[in-house]
């Protein structure tokens, strides 16, 4: 028997035509989406407005695969970070980051990353499989409700910045946050959604080409090419002058700033010539950097910088009138940090 798809993967034409060949009216197609992406609905039975025949042919060739939450660790500073089990068994994970006034929600794109930063949990433990627009959106439903919860209010940001390189997932990426962000469904605002990249120049003139109404992130970590190929080795396909024209081109195009993170480990990337060289590589677009201090990751040889050394790299962008930030690191000690995601043995229940 053929494998049943879920049915947040087909498209809306798709759908169309299957309330057609039902001999369904066709507002079942806005019902169906309704319950979908907008109630989050993840079983048939919940569809009360639809009727139970149509409901039975609609099992009777699809699926609903909603994410399972397989385990939740809690930080002091009160960052929760989640596992997701899906369908096939397969794991990934997201954060959610209560501060003053805000939540944030921080998800993955794929299960596990090919990409391979050196510095990176995730990266290696290899890659699995993209994610499907519905684990995606999942991951949002699942957190802001925890956000609801435990803050006392829905998320005020999302990130994705989880396991993963959304510009390899794009077309999953862009459908789940189509519907998180449009007015019809969960209206998110848009400008409160980051989607972060090592920098990909092709798909980031492609995302400006077709109006990327989100906002762009680039993990940059080095303006140096060796030192910047050694961390970041798939960075070594996209040449940093090409990448500099792309910034500059999705910059133009949709008159946004792009986010530069920096993730600042200990002698390898927090000299005066990398500074330097920051600031000459960013002057060409309009940004602002995030400093961030690298948190250790067992079995990986890079180091946490000292406070002096990153006090001193901001300093110098300050003074060369860089709008710099030095990001605090939330959830260190449950590894829920930036690149430290992967720990999920000590998750699952
Ligand atoms: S830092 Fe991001 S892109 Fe690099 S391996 Fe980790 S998840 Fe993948």
């Amino acid at each position: 028997m053929q494998a049943k798809n879920d049915i947040r993967n087909i498209n809306e034409d798709e759908l169309a035509g299957f309330v057609d060949e039902s001999g369904e009216k066709s507002y079942r197609k806005g019902q169906v989406l309704d319950w979908l992406w907008k109630k989050g609905a993840v079983s048939w039975d919940e569809m009360k407005n639809i009727p139970s025949d149509f409901r039975k042919k609609l099992s009777g060739k699809y699926e609903i695969r909603p994410l399972e939450v397989a385990g939740t660790e809690i930080s002091a500073d009160g960052t929760r970070k989640l596992l997701f089990r899906m369908h096939d068994g397969n794991f990934t994970e997201g954060v959610l980051i209560p501060s003053a006034g805000r939540t944030t929600a921080c998800i993955s794109t794929q299960a596990g990353c090919p990409l391979k930063c050196a510095f990176c949990a995730t990266g290696q433990h290899g890659f699995k499989r993209n994610l499907d627009p519905g684990e995606i959106f999942d991951q949002f439903i699942l957190l802001n409700r925890l956000s609801a919860e435990t803050a006392g209010r829905p998320l005020s940001n999302l990130v994705l910045m989880g396991m993963g390189e959304p510009f390899l997932n794009i077309s999953s990426v862009l459908k789940a946050l189509g519907y998180i962000s449009s007015p019809q469904y969960l209206n998110f605002s848009p400008s409160r959604i980051t989607v972060s990249t090592i920098g990909i120049p092709e798909k980031i003139i492609q995302a400006a080409d077709s109006q990327f109404p989100y906002q762009l992130a680039l993990s940059l970590h080095s303006s140096i090419p060796e030192v910047r190929n050694e961390i970041i080795p798939a960075a070594s396909r996209y040449p940093l002058q090409e990448l500099q024209q792309a910034m500059a081109f999705f910059t133009r195009k949709t008159q946004k700033p792009i986010t530069v993170e920096f993730l600042l480990l200990k002698g390898v990337n927090t000299s005066l010539r990398e500074a330097e060289s920051l600031v000459k590589y960013c002057s060409r677009f309009s940004s602002k950097i995030n400093l961030i201090t690298y948190n250790e990751v067992p079995g990986l040889p890079f180091k946490k910088p000292a406070e002096d050394e990153v006090a001193q790299f901001l300093a110098y962008l300050k003074k060369k009138n860089m709008v710099a930030t030095l990001r605090r690191s939330m959830g260190s000690d449950i590894s829920a940090a930036c690149g430290q995601l992967a720990n999920r043995s000590k998750l699952v229940k």
